[in-house]
């Protein structure tokens, strides 16, 4: 089932996420409403956090080139750890917890990443450009952190006023 998405200034996604120890059928549902969750909202990522669990687990999906996000291109990411990263690019990034803003970021352009599946098992893997980026921008959230506290004070300014304007009290 979707779970309601927590929008900034929504304080629960500064809680840090605690790591996953048991992958168990909870673990499981939590994955697929995640993953129902992210595509209804029409996005590419989306961590635990942001449906309010403050567990360590992300999903992701990047379109393919015709715009679908099949099933067996979605990847599920538990416990994720950088273990090496080189370059640096900047990557025009969206989130679902700070709706129609867009805004580019600095990021590494290569990461290794390890990280546990579903069912416990260890993997690694290496990414670059979209898939770097998107996997790094998820990290954020799982230590309560948002691709708008990385802009410049000049940028981030430009966004809370933006941000006021389109959304008025
Ligand atoms: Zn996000």
């Amino acid at each position: 089932m979707t779970h309601p998405i927590l929008i900034w200034p929504d304080k629960r996604l500064k809680k840090p996420s605690a790591r996953v120890v048991r992958f168990d059928a909870d673990l499981h549902t939590l994955l697929d409403d995640m993953n129902e969750t992210m595509l209804q909202a029409g996005g590419v990522g989306l961590a635990a956090i942001q449906i309010g669990q403050p567990v360590a687990a992300l999903v992701i999906n990047l379109p393919d080139e015709e715009g679908n996000q099949p099933p067996e291109n979605l990847l599920e990411v538990i416990n994720p750890e950088i273990l090496e990263s080189k370059d640096e690019i900047l990557w025009e990034e969206g989130c679902l917890s700070v709706p129609e803003y867009y805004e580019e970021v600095k990021r590494h352009g290569w990461i290794k990443l390890g990280f546990n599946d579903r069912h416990g098992e260890a993997h690694t893997l290496e990414a670059e450009g979209f898939l770097a980026v998107a996997i790094q921008h998820e990290m954020d959230h799982l230590s309560g952190k948002l691709f708008i506290e990385r802009l410049s004070m000049l940028k981030r300014k430009k966004f809370e006023k933006e941000w006021r304007r389109s959304r008025p009290r």
